[in-house]
């Protein structure tokens, strides 16, 4: 007996084609690296979308989750369970939270902080405070409600009628927000890390009058770190870095290092509006991904690994500028922690993409933040010899790229 072999063709054959992936299937990972089916190694500086923050089968977490599948999957929420409890009351000690909701995704995450926001509002200044501000360029999930939320028009076209009461700004323009922000607010939503939009990072004095803001006009500031949490940004949360402190916080990606979870964090006055019965989830919360959650966080919320994480971002800057010596090909290079980006010099913009391809031919996985951006978005823990080999491995793809098309 041969089994079939299952090969990339089958994705345009059962798939829904909302998704274009790379010609390989990854069949296994260790750390930062990956294999392929042919046995070929990859380097991952892409993390599966900032997602596994400590590397791919990271032995602490295997042992933690195969220990939870023998005992306890699923109860739902008509019951709690023991590793829920536990992720929960973790994240009120090391954050500003006092109450913890967990959901699957980050937009779920979200979907519950504007609902929650708006709900807070209707129960304490009636339904005149609607109104919720959020950033251009942001990203904040592709449910109905926060890809409306979300400042980039092309993932709303062909979905209208949208959720009403949602008004955009530019980011990091604070003079826009105060024009905008009114007693009709009821939230403002920011990512402190723009990762989707380009990886942009919000200024101090933005979020600083954002706080002033919503304090102002009785709002809530919703820090959506679904990208720049868990240790990414060189800080458990990158609104510690800033200093400012918001009402709700949502996360996800990284907290479950691959296990879908997420968070979304709230003070105890706040949370109060999602009352019994009020919003909810099946499998939010779920003991296998809070198992695992709590492993990471235990594993990131260490001042070693977190110091790591920022000199880490030096290792990579230091190498990015060399390469760019080379090839004069980023005009920006930007980021916090290991959420990087390379802005593309003008003749380049718009073909992002055609990097990832290049790096996938050397062996390196890459990502892209929009048109214009390469991301990079690698393990939180990954060695020295990998970041060097990575990007050695990235020179090798733009030279090769770049001689391509000039000749
Ligand atoms: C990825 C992302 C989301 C959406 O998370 P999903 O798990 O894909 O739903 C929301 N906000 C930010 C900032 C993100 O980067």
């Amino acid at each position: 007996m041969h089994p079939i072999p299952i090969t990339r063709e089958w994705f345009d054959e059962v798939m829904v084609p909302n998704y274009a992936p790379a010609a390989i299937i990854p069949v296994r990972g260790e750390g930062s690296r990956l294999w392929d089916q042919q046995g070929r190694d990859y380097i991952d500086f892409a993390g599966g979308i900032a997602v596994t923050g400590l590397g791919h089968a990271h032995p602490q977490l295997v042992a933690v989750l195969t220990e939870q599948a023998q005992k306890l999957w699923h109860v739902s929420n008509v019951l709690t369970n023991e590793p829920a409890l536990k992720l929960a009351r973790r994240l009120c000690e090391l954050t500003f939270a006092e109450r913890v909701f967990f959901a699957n995704s980050g937009a779920e995450a979200n979907e519950a902080a504007l609902k929650l926001a708006r709900k807070y509002a209707a129960d304490h200044f009636g339904l005149d405070k609607r109104e919720i501000i959020a950033c251009n360029q942001s990203f904040h999930g592709r449910t109905l409600f926060t890809v409306t939320v979300g400042g980039q028009p092309k993932y709303t076209q062909g979905f209208e009628p949208l959720p009403p009461g949602v008004t955009h700004v530019p980011f990091n323009d604070l003079e826009a927000c105060a024009a905008t922000v009114s007693d009709r607010t009821c939230a403002v939503i920011v990512e402190p890390v723009q990762g989707e939009g380009g990886v942009t990072c919000a200024t101090p004095e933005f979020l600083q009058g954002l706080r002033e803001l919503c304090d102002r006009h009785q709002a809530l500031l919703i820090f959506d770190e679904v990208q720049c949490g868990n240790g990414r940004s060189g800080h458990l949360y990158a609104y510690m870095a800033y200093g400012v402190t918001p009402d709700i916080l949502t996360t996800a990606k990284g907290l479950g290092g691959g296990f879908p979870i997420s968070a979304m964090l709230t003070t105890h006055a706040i949370a109060q509006s999602l009352n019994v019965g009020s919003h909810g989830t099946t499998y939010g919360g779920n003991p296998l991904g809070c198992a695992v959650a709590g492993a990471v966080l235990d594993l990131i919320n260490d001042p070693e690994l977190l110091a790591e994480v920022s000199r880490k971002h030096d290792v990579f800057k230091a190498g990015l500028h060399r390469i760019n010596q080379r090839f004069g090909l980023f005009r920006e290079l930007r980021g916090m922690g290991l959420l990087l980006g390379c802005e593309l010099v003008e003749s380049w913009q718009s073909r992002s993409r055609e990097f990832i391809k290049a790096a996938l031919d050397e062996g390196l996985l890459i990502l892209v933040a929009g048109p214009d951006v390469i991301r990079l978005a690698p393990s939180l823990i990954i060695p020295d010899e990998l970041i060097a080999e990575g990007l050695r491995r990235f020179e090798q793809a733009i030279a090769r790229l770049l001689s391509a098309t000039t000749s």
